[in-house]
């Protein structure tokens, strides 16, 4: 049975580790090789689990059963309606077990529990609903050729998919990639971050609960250059949906390249900015830029890491955020009270700290954090640099931790300018009353995403995907369905 959360006040149940091995063909199995690796918790180090590590001879079982499924199972083979009762029973299933769930998330990831259980876990029950409500509404186009014959598309599902998912929000991109392939009748193995194994084992036991046939969801757990490898240069695999950092990213198109042509869709790295414009409301936009930065610890690939701020409002701003910064409370994902968790593991906590080092070496003004807190685990102050240049280290790289560079900016020409100064672009946010502004700027700047006077507005029917070197292909809405 589960234990207390430590240090926090509330009683939260951790939940015992119910799942740790391999899930294929329908079954929990150990790596064929019988290795296994840590997963720790952030708070402080400790091992809270060990996890099956699958490799390459895992990934081949995995796919085998996955094509077996697509080639000759009932999945692809059902009426999208048939699918979509199985799905909504899934969503059911996440719905009733969504605090477990959710603690698997904090415990692995460091993330909040409570957000995770009123947002993540909601968002993720509401993709498959979605995506069961799509299953039967896939169709192509009957077409009028001009030699008087007739022609029809059909939407056929590509086949095998692998997923290749990262740590930041384990379940809900398990979700995000797993629903649109079920409701299009594809097969699937999924490659969790070595990171955050946890919910992605538990999700594949409620798929089992729910009805969803055997080699449908495959869950390979392991390392990204043994077990991810294996998945992105498979040649029985007929698509790799990849998020996770730019480096990465190439390496698996790349793989692609050499293997089969799979198709590949890549959602990468951001560096967004927030650009705030003399008459936003300095009340409504400091707690928006703060919460841009620091939410889920800054480890969010559309996180506003660059706030760029007009003159006129810019010492107002500043001095606003810096009170709020300094009452944000980070502290233990099971404490309701927390705002901001501990970093995912050791390596990310020392590479926000080095790129800290760099902020201020580079002569960006330090105007708070800027130091780890507490003695144990990965906490990091949120922290704010002011006078950062387009150059600096601290502006050009995804740093992926809570740590604001702010710009001050005269006029839109050097907003826009400045806002596509970087190879990214994931999303960008304007605040401004000017609806020409907002026009203006939603058009100019090079992001997939452009919120305007909001951020972090994810919509169920809005496609999310990148320009430049954030990637490309979408999820989420029909265009996840599609692409
Ligand atoms: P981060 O740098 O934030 O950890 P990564 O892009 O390294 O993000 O990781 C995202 C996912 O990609 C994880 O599931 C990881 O295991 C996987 N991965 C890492 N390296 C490779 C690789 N060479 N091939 C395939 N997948 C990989």
């Amino acid at each position: 049975a589960g234990q207390k959360a430590n240090g926090s006040s509330e009683s939260v149940e951790i939940p015992e580790i119910k799942f740790t091995k391999l899930f294929i063909n329908g079954g929990f199995v150990d790596a064929i090789s019988g290795k296994t690796f840590e997963t720790i918790d952030p708070r402080n180090g400790q091992v809270i689990a060990r996890v099956a590590e699958g490799d390459e001879d895992d990934v081949d079982l995995a796919v085998e059963a996955a094509r077996e499924a697509f080639d000759h199972g009932p999945w692809p083979r059902m009426s999208g309606q048939e699918r979509a009762k199985i799905m909504m029973k899934y969503a059911d299933l996440v719905e009733e077990n969504a605090e477990e769930v959710a603690a698997l998330d904090a415990l692995d990831a460091g993330k909040l529990f409570a957000l995770v259980k009123a947002g993540d876990i909601p968002g993720s029950v509401a993709q498959l609903r979605y995506y069961a409500g799509a299953a039967d509404k896939i169709h192509g186009e009957v077409l009028k050729t001009s030699q008087g014959f007739q022609g029809y598309t059909l939407r056929e599902p590509v086949g095998v998919v692998g997923h290749i998912i990262p740590w930041n929000f384990p379940s809900t991109f398990f979700f995000w990639k797993v629903a649109p392939a079920l409701a299009a009748g594809c097969t699937m193995v999924v490659k969790p971050a070595e990171q955050t194994p946890l919910s992605a084992l538990y999700s594949a036991h409620l798929a089992k609960m729910a009805g969803i046939p055997d080699g449908v969801i495959n869950v390979v757990t392991g390392f990204g250059p043994t077990a991810g490898a294996a998945v992105a240069s498979h040649m029985q695999i007929d698509k790799v949906s990849f998020t996770g950092s730019t480096e990465i990213g190439r390496t698996i198109l790349k793989a692609a390249a050499e293997s089969n042509l799979k198709h590949v869709s890549l959602e990468l790295g951001g560096k967004s900015p927030l650009i705030i414009f003399d008459d936003a409301d300095v009340d409504v936009a400091a707690p928006l830029a703060l919460t841009g930065i620091l939410f889920n610890k800054g480890e969010i690939c559309v996180a506003s890491s660059r706030v760029l701020v007009q003159e006129g409002i810019y010492d107002e701003l500043v001095k606003k955020l810096i009170e709020l910064a300094k009452s944000w409370v980070v502290g233990d994902p099971f404490d309701p009270k927390a705002q901001q968790g501990p970093q995912v593991d050791k390596n990310q906590f020392e590479k926000v700290l080095s790129y800290i080092e760099h902020g201020k070496r580079e002569g960006a003004t330090l105007l708070a954090g800027g130091k780890p807190l507490g003695k144990k685990g990965y906490y990091i102050e949120p922290t704010i640099f002011a006078d950062v240049t387009d150059n600096m280290l601290i502006a050009k790289d995804e740093i992926f931790g809570p740590v604001l560079s702010l710009m001050k900016f005269k006029t839109i020409d050097e907003a826009i300018a400045r806002a596509n100064c970087t190879r990214y672009g994931l999303a960008a946010g304007v605040l401004t009353k000017d609806i020409n502004t907002a026009n203006t700027m939603s058009r100019s700047i090079r992001a997939g995403t452009v919120w305007i006077n909001c951020y972090f507005a994810f919509e169920l029917d809005a496609p999310f995907g990148g320009y430049k070197m954030s990637g490309f292909g979408k999820d989420s809405g029909m265009e996840g369905l599609y692409k």
